[in-house]
């Protein structure tokens, strides 16, 4: 082994955009990742992010808000721009930012499917396609695209959803296929059941809730510091030889 650094998770003057960051989970990996020693692009669209902007100067580090709606495409490379221009780069980009759309698949809207995919899924393709342009450039980054365990399984009521998930997988794959010679790490985290917004419908309906926690071996929800862990990690040199992974952090619930 040649080298020994003192912390290989160390993320002390890098920049990292996190998508979704005014609340849920995006909140936590914009915390999460300033704990580690990020500076933060916080990109929000409908809620302030100025709780996760705090979050993260207590922190020592620095924050900058972007209001964007992702679903707008032709919005997305000024998101890359302004981390450049305020950070002087781009090491880190996760996609957090997601919505779900709960009706029977007979009944599914289609203006449902498609907001969902253009959301959950086109945003995704752009931004890594724009912020791995420049990391190929540079020779270094690491994206972390936020997954499902609806990426392996079909789920029930959110086709879209699961369609979206299924392909956020196979995107992480393709792309770190191509890049991960060029120094660019692409992998995901598929959470499990958390405890957020996006799952309060389930939480509330007490069959759904109950059937849901009996699958779960570690037999609780999960919540938004479990995920800071493993988003440290993948945003880390030490996970540099990590390509194209989807990372499980579910309770154990895909084993079962
Ligand atoms: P959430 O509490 O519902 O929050 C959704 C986030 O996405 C918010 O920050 C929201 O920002 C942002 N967002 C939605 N539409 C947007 C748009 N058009 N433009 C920009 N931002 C937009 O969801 P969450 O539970 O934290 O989920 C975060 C991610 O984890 C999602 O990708 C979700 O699919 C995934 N995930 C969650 C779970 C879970 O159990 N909670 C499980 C697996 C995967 P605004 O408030 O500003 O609109």
């Amino acid at each position: 082994m040649k080298e020994h650094p003192r912390n290989r998770f160390d993320l002390t003057g890098k920049t990292a955009i996190v998508t979704g960051a005014g609340r849920g989970l995006g909140q936590a990996f914009a915390a999460g990742l300033a704990e580690a020693g990020a500076n933060i692009v916080l990109v929000t669209n409908r809620t302030s992010a100025v709780e996760t902007k705090a979050m993260v100067e207590a922190f020592g580090r620095k924050a900058h808000i972007v209001q964007v709606d992702v679903a707008d495409r032709s919005k997305l490379p000024s998101i890359i721009d302004e981390a450049v221009e305020t950070f002087g780069g781009l090491d880190i980009l996760v996609n957090n930012a997601g919505i779900i759309r709960r009706a029977p698949a007979a009944e599914h809207a289609y203006s449902d499917w498609q907001e969902v995919l253009d959301v959950n899924l086109n945003s995704v393709f752009v931004l890594c396609q724009t912020a791995g342009k420049l990391m190929i450039e540079q020779g270094s980054g690491k994206i972390i695209n936020i997954a499902s365990v609806l990426s392996f399984q079909g789920g029930i009521n959110v086709p879209g959803y699961t369609a979206s998930k299924h392909a956020m997988a196979g995107l992480t794959k393709a792309l770190a296929n191509e890049w991960a010679s060029k120094g660019v790490q692409v992998n995901a985290i598929a959470p499990g059941y958390m405890s957020t917004d996006n799952t309060e419908a389930l939480r509330n309906d007490p069959v759904r809730n109950r059937q849901i926690l009996d699958r779960i071996p570690a037999g609780r929800w999960g919540t938004d510091a479990d995920l800071i862990g493993p988003a440290i990690f993948l945003a880390s040199g030490a996970s540099d030889y990590m390509n194209g992974h989807i990372l499980c952090v579910d309770g154990g619930w895909m084993n079962r």
